[in-house]
């Protein structure tokens, strides 16, 4: 068995410049070639994990199936590698710090002085090996959020640095992402910037020693000469990330750029194995050629900030290439719906998702948008509050239970339909406590879930507090909503539906974590369809 090598991939310049996605790419890459990859993800702040992070700050909060709420970059590098990542894949420095004094606590340190250098740094070291020394993997690409220069990146940087002593240069790497601005009044792209960058990662002691920069024009060959010139990386090793129509092009951009071959090289790992992309490129061949175009309505409270519901709308584009069908997501606002303007707002849509959120804004125009589709016979998916709001709506128009709410909306509601689970009644910390993780799920024969997914039992990954209230089920169920998918140790209701309308389902858990371009989830999928069957007879 290989040592592990391991990949840090750092940025500079400004942020959002997709480290993400040159890691997972370069992973996707690498993992074609045989090679066992993982991707992590160190973020400098303060948060434990993101699970307490508003959406607006933060985007999405990712779930993995050991219940851990992460970056949304561990989505991009399940779906880009299809293979789950967990707690381990993402460390903050709230957990850091919270480890290193709960050791100090325990009077761990023998009454030294604890520091930044070198405890702080040792327990960064520490889990930057973690998943490496498991043996199972042959590289480890670890993603350091935040920019070169922050403050707050400077002990993972120190920690790189130390590592690359320890470890050698040719078992650890840096890779340096930055961006090459276009000045149009000049029209010329300017190395400077990344020069910049560059010179504080030495000043940190580390030399990079790949470069990619992020562009909107090709870098030409003297451009690539200058950034090695002067940035100290072979010519080989300037690496052109211009912007990609779909993420997904993003591995064949890379492969095309050589950055695998780099990366194998300095690493001094063979570089004769030609990479397996067939499945890949096949898939983008469906992703670019749609046969249809259909328009699906999102609705949710954060649809003006894109990475909030990032898995659905990745499980969309997973979904709709299996399909051959273009999804246009459109995101309507929640709180702009009425029972009176749901026809005229969606109008035009094949298919209607809502989406998971937590707290009361907006949640009148979740339950007015679903009777309209309800009513309408357009299909319907509902998920987490989505599902807790489409049981609402049933109970409150077709049962007749007019003030049925869910205690998370109104506490003092007289018909909980939605009630607090049990076991969260004595939670006080709102950090990491909500029912998360993955949980085993029995389908019931012969109802539509069963049908799709094809087996009688499933895991999906939850991250809720409240649940369908079991003493309102027969009554759900005697007028038409039933629960098809029950988790088989508790009795929760996992899953909802409506037998007599063409595609109403609603779901607690969230299958959008575990959609990847390889193996689309089956309800996205077979939502999809519905919607491409109904935009095919309702056009
Ligand atoms: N707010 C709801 C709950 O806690 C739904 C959560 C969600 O949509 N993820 O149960």
């Amino acid at each position: 068995m290989p040592k592990t090598k391991y990949v840090f991939v750092t940025g500079g310049v400004t942020s959002s410049l997709g480290k993400g996605i040159i890691s997972a790419s370069l992973a996707n890459l690498l993992q074609a070639r045989g090679l066992k990859t993982t991707i992590q993800k160190f973020d400098p702040y303060i948060n434990v994990d993101p699970g307490t992070l508003n959406p607006y700050e933060h985007g999405e909060c990712f779930v993995t199936d050991d219940g851990a709420e992460t970056d949304l970059d561990l989505g991009h590098y399940e779906r880009f590698l299809n293979v789950r990542t967990s707690q381990a894949n993402n460390v903050t420095t709230g957990r850091i710090y919270q480890t290193v004094i709960r050791k100090e606590r325990r009077g761990e340190f023998l009454g030294k002085t604890v520091q930044v250098i070198p405890h702080i740094t040792n327990e960064i070291k520490e889990r930057m090996q973690l998943l490496g020394s498991s043996g199972e993997y042959d590289v480890v690409i670890t993603e350091i959020g935040g920019t070169v220069g922050d403050i707050e990146s400077l002990p993972y940087i120190e920690a790189v640095r130390q590592l690359r002593w320890e470890l050698g240069r040719e078992n650890c790497i840096v890779i340096h992402l930055t961006l090459v601005p276009y000045l149009s009044a000049a029209a010329e792209l300017k190395t400077k910037p990344t020069q910049h960058s560059v010179k504080t990662l030495m000043e940190s002691g580390i030399n990079a020693d790949v470069l990619v920069c992020r562009t909107e024009h090709e870098l030409s060959d003297d451009i690539r000469n200058k950034l090695a010139l002067f940035c100290n990386v072979k010519r080989e090793a300037v690496i052109q990330s211009i912007d990609a129509e779909t993420i997904y092009d993003v591995p064949l951009l890379m492969l095309e750029e050589g950055l695998d071959s780099v990366v194998l090289n300095l690493l001094a790992l063979p570089d004769n194995i030609k990479p397996d992309l067939e499945n890949w490129k096949a898939f983008l061949t469906r992703l670019k050629n749609p046969k249809q175009h259909i328009r699906i309505g999102l609705v949710g409270k954060y649809v003006e900030l894109q990475d909030s519901y990032k898995s659905i709308l990745e499980a969309f584009i997973h979904a709709g290439a299996a399909n051959e069908v273009k999804v246009e997501v459109v995101s309507v606002h929640s709180e702009d719906l009425t029972p009176e303007n749901c026809a005229e707002n969606l109008k035009g849509l094949h298919g209607l998702l809502v989406a998971p959120g937590f707290g009361s804004r907006g949640i009148e125009g979740k339950i007015s948008a679903i009777r309209y589709v309800r009513e309408n016979n357009i299909p319907f998916f509902g998920i987490c509050l989505g599902m807790q709001m489409a049981v609402i709506e049933f109970a409150r128009n077709v049962v007749g239970i007019k003030d049925a709410n869910s205690i998370e909306m109104e506490a003092q509601t007289l018909n909980p339909v939605i009630s607090l689970m049990d076991e969260q009644k004595e939670v006080e910390n709102k950090g990491g406590t909500m029912r998360l993780g993955a949980w085993d799920c029995a389908l019931s024969p012969g109802s539509r879930a069963q049908k799709i997914y094809q087996k009688d039992a499933i895991s999906e990954r939850h991250r809720h507090r409240y649940e369908l209230n079991n003493t309102y089920l027969e009554q759900l169920n005697s007028h038409g909503l039933k629960a098809t998918g029950v988790n088989p140790e508790t009795g929760l209701a996992e899953i909802v539906e409506i037998d007599s309308h063409p595609w109403f389902i609603g779901v607690q858990y969230h299958p959008e974590y575990k959609s990847t371009v390889l193996t689309p989830h089956p309800l996205f999928l077979a939502f999809v369809q519905a919607c491409s069957q109904y935009a095919k007879t309702n056009n």
